[in-house]
C-alpha cells in the first residue's frame, strides 16, 4: 500500500494495514515542522461538538471585528474560501449540527476503541499520557454553553463531571481565582504529538513498513500492478492501493481522481510556556478557545483559527494573544517568557466532518479534512479504512464521511 502523507492520519492508516498483514510504504515531503500533526495542542478529546454550529453565525461578525477573537479571515479574493464560507453557514442549522454531533460522536468512540489498542501496541515507545481533558470557564456565558455542549457530550454515552472553580482549584493549584469552574472529560487523554508519531514510526518499521522522508509526490501512475508515485527528485514508490493522507495539500492530489475537496487551510499556533507549578490536566478555555496542555517544564498554549490560505506566516499579535488570554486563567503565565513558536495548518472542512472513503479511481482512498480533530479521530480513521479495503463492515454512520464524486 503507498500512503501519501506521513501525518498522524498516514502514520495511522500504516500502523493499522501492517497489522492486518499488508505491506506499507509511506512517502512524506518532511521532515519539517509544517505537518500539523507534530504542533498540535495533543489533546484526543472525543465527542467534542463541530465548528460550525448554531452559535457561530449570530457571532461571527463580532468575532471577525475584535483583535482578541480567536477567529481571523484575512480579506483576500478567493473563490473556493466563499464557496466554502457558505457551506460553512449552511452547516450551521441545527438539523445540520445535530448530524454531525452523532457522526462525531460515534467516530469518537470507535477512535477512542482502536487508540487504546495502538497505544498498547506502542508499548514502552508510547509518550506519557495524562488522564482526563477539562472544559474550563470564567464567565457565566462560558458555563451555559460548557452545559449545553456537555448534556449533548452526555446523551451520546460520555462521561462528564461538573466542577466549581474551588473544587478545579483543589485538584490543580495552578488555576487562577478568576477561573468559575470546569467539566471534566474522563474519555480525553493528552500526551506530546511528536513524540506519539515518532513511535508510530518507529512502530512502523519494526513491523516491516517503509517510511520516506523528503519524499514530495509530484505525479501519480496508475498500471495493472497499482500505483506509482514520482518525486521532483526522480525517486519513485509503489503500491497496489493509494491512500491521500496528505492533509491541506490533498484536494490537489485527489482531483485527478475524481474528488473536489472543499478544504479550507485553518492556521493555528502554538508556544510553550515553563511554569513553576503547570497543571496536571490538560483543559480548554473556553471563552479564549485556548487549549493548555501539560507538557515537559510547563504547558504549551495553542489556538486561533486564521483561514488565510496555505502559508506558514507567523502572525506577532496572534502569539501575544495566547498568552495574554490564557493569562486570565492560569496567573503564572503573564510572568513566563514564551519559547518554541509554531504555527500548523488544520485541514478544515465546510460542514465539520472528515472525508474518509473510497474513491472513485481504482483502489484509491482518501482520509483528510480532520480539522481540530485529527489526533482525535485517527485511529478510528485507520480502522474505517482498513476495514473498507479487506471488504470488511462500515457503520452506517461513516457514510456521512464518504468522499463525493464530481
Ligand atoms: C494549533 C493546533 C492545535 C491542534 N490541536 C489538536 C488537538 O489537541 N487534538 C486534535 O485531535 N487535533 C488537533 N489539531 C488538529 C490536528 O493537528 C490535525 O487535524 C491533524 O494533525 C491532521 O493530520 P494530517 O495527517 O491529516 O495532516 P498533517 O499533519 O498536515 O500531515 C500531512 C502530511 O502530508 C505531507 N505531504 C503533503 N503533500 C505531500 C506530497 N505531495 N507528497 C508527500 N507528502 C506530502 C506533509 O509533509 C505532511 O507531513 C490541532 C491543529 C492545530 C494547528
Amino acid at each position: 500500500m503507498l500512503i501519501v502523507g506521513g501525518g498522524v492520519i498516514g502514520l495511522t492508516v500504516a500502523h493499522a494495514a501492517l497489522t492486518r498483514g499488508l505491506g506499507v510504504e509511506v512517502v512524506d515531503a518532511g521532515p519539517d515542522r509544517c505537518s500539523a500533526s507534530r504542533g498540535n495542542a495533543g489533546q484526543v478529546a472525543p465527542g467534542h461538538p463541530p465548528v460550525p454550529s448554531p452559535s457561530v453565525p449570530p457571532r461571527a461578525l463580532q468575532m471577525l471585528l475584535d483583535p482578541r477573537s480567536p477567529l481571523s479571515i484575512p480579506p483576500r479574493p478567493s473563490l473556493p474560501l466563499l464557496r466554502w464560507l457558505l457551506a460553512f453557514r449552511a452547516a450551521c442549522r441545527p438539523s445540520a449540527y445535530e448530524r454531525s454531533m452523532r457522526v462525531l460522536g460515534a467516530f469518537g468512540v470507535l477512535s477512542r476503541d482502536c487508540l487504546d489498542r495502538l497505544v498498547s501496541d506502542l508499548g514502552s515507545a508510547a509518550p506519557g499520557m495524562a488522564a482526563g481533558v477539562a472544559d474550563i470557564w470564567n464567565t457565566p456565558r462560558g458555563e451555559a454553553e460548557a452545559e449545553a455542549e456537555t448534556a449533548w457530550m452526555q446523551r451520546l454515552g460520555f462521561a462528564t463531571e461538573h466542577l466549581d472553580g474551588a473544587a478545579l482549584r483543589r485538584q490543580d493549584p495552578a488555576w487562577g481565582p478568576g477561573v468559575r469552574g470546569a467539566c471534566v472529560h474522563a474519555d480525553g487523554l493528552s500526551f506530546d504529538p511528536a513524540a506519539f508519531c515518532d513511535a508510530l514510526r518507529l512502530c512502523i518499521s519494526d513491523a516491516g513498513g517503509r517510511f520516506r522522508s523528503r519524499f514530495k509526490m509530484k505525479t501519480l501512475r496508475r498500471d495493472s500492478t497499482g500505483w506509482t508515485a514520482r518525486a521532483a527528485s526522480g525517486a519513485v514508490a509503489s503500491g497496489q492501493r493509494l491512500i491521500v493522507a496528505a492533509g491541506v495539500w490533498s484536494a490537489p492530489i485527489v482531483a485527478p481522481l475524481g474528488v473536489n475537496l472543499r478544504i479550507q487551510a485553518a492556521k493555528g499556533y502554538h508556544v510553550h510556556v515553563t511554569l513553576p507549578t503547570r497543571p496536571r490536566m490538560a483543559g480548554v478555555l473556553r471563552e479564549r478557545k485556548i487549549a493548555v496542555t501539560p507538557l515537559g517544564t510547563g504547558v504549551r498554549l495553542a489556538g486561533t483559527l486564521e483561514l488565510s490560505g496555505i502559508n506558514h506566516r507567523l502572525v506577532p499579535h496572534r502569539i501575544e494573544q495566547l498568552t495574554r488570554g490564557a493569562a486570565e486563567f492560569l496567573p503564572q503565565v503573564g510572568a513566563a517568557t514564551p519559547t518554541d513558536h509554531w504555527c500548523g495548518l488544520r485541514p478544515c472542512t465546510a460542514n465539520g466532518l472528515p472525508v474518509v472513503g473510497r474513491l472513485p479511481a481504482r483502489d484509491a482512498w482518501v482520509a483528510t479534512g480532520h480539522g481540530m480533530m485529527g489526533l482525535t479521530l485517527a485511529a478510528g480513521t485507520a480502522e474505517l479504512l482498513v476495514s473498507d479495503m479487506l471488504g470488511g463492515p462500515i457503520p452506517p454512520w461513516a457514510q456521512d464521511l464518504r468522499p463525493l464524486s464530481r
